[in-house]
């Protein structure tokens, strides 16, 4: 990777460490979703000069992953819980992904925090060019379990490359086998690690929900549809390409013509993910850049 692309990323990933800091003091009970999501998307990241790499994420407790607010969500955060704020920057496709957890109302929730920051930790130090990702995995595992905790088993980091998110290698945050998991990580990938705890007597791993929150584009090429879809999407497609987004960030269309862009492989629908037993998730990510000799954290101030 030339400095000019290192570079880039670098400036994301400071961009997006920054924000998720100050947004994280702003978690409290009955501040609606979409404050935060304001304070983040657009006065931390787009009045800067720089774009979400995808909308941002808000996780309450069981809700794991994928919940980013619709439009003309009301939603406030509880008296009490375990909130994930998972953000990305992108600058010309180039992404960076970092998730922070914030538990407030009581003390429970600190031992998954601590532990899914202490298994981030770990991957951090395990990672060096040469390392099979499934050694990660192993590692992770066994230092969230030390903490009486246990690790979702069906979450996992992923390789990113230029407008993609998950760029076809997974980095396990448990010990597993199978054909991926016997990758090498090279010099110079850039990898988003993130662990993600429950308690010892949760089910371990997340289900579909319902709702989806949460798009991208397969493809731009659409066929007989309303001449104002077509102009959605050829406008999507050029602020985003593949990268994900909200209906929020345009006009929202009906479920139909959804339902007809998803059938025509057009449109992707991410559903939000659960804890399969509804017991309270924490989430710990940041981005790296393999090195030789370890990794680089990407997602700094
Ligand atoms: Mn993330
Ligand atoms: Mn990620």
């Amino acid at each position: 990777m030339d400095d000019d692309t290192i570079e880039k990323y670098y400036k994301a990933g400071n961009i997006l460490a920054t924000a998720l800091k100050k947004a994280k003091e702003k978690v409290k009970p009955g501040v609606k979703l979409i404050e935060i999501t304001q304070l983040i998307e657009d006065e931390l990241i787009r009045k800067k000069g720089y774009s979400p790499a995808f909308p941002l994420n808000i996780g309450i407790n069981e809700i794991t992953a994928h919940y980013a607010c619709p439009p003309g969500d009301m939603t406030a955060f509880p008296e009490e819980g375990v909130v994930k704020l998972d953000a990305g920057v992108h600058i010309e496709g180039y992404t960076t992904d970092m998730a922070v957890s914030v538990g407030y109302g009581t003390d429970k929730y600190q031992v998954l925090i601590e532990a899914a920051e202490a298994g981030l930790e770990t991957a951090i130090k395990t990672i060096k060019a040469g390392v099979r990702v499934k050694e990660v995995g192993i590692a992770v595992e066994h230092t969230i379990r030390s903490f009486g905790v246990r690790p979702i088993s069906n979450l996992s980091g992923h390789l990113m490359t230029q407008f993609q998110l998950h760029a076809g290698v997974s980095v396990p945050n448990v010990r597993v086998e199978n054909a991926s998991s016997s990758y090498r990580f090279r010099e110079g990938d850039i990898f988003a690690l993130e662990p993600f705890t429950t308690y010892e007597s949760a089910a371990g791993y997340v289900k579909n929900g319902k709702e989806i929150c949460i798009y991208s584009l397969i493809k731009r090429k659409t066929r007989n549809m309303p001449s104002q879809v077509t102009r959605l999407i050829n406008r999507i497609w050029g602020e985003r390409r593949t990268l994900p987004f909200s209906f929020r960030w345009y006009s929202q269309l009906p479920q139909a013509i959804l339902n007809r862009l998803e059938s025509q492989k057009i449109l992707h629908g991410y559903p939000v993910l659960i804890e399969a037993s509804l017991q309270p998730v924490a989430q710990a990510e940041k981005t790296i850049l393999v090195q030789r000799d370890g990794c680089e954290i990407i997602t700094e101030e």
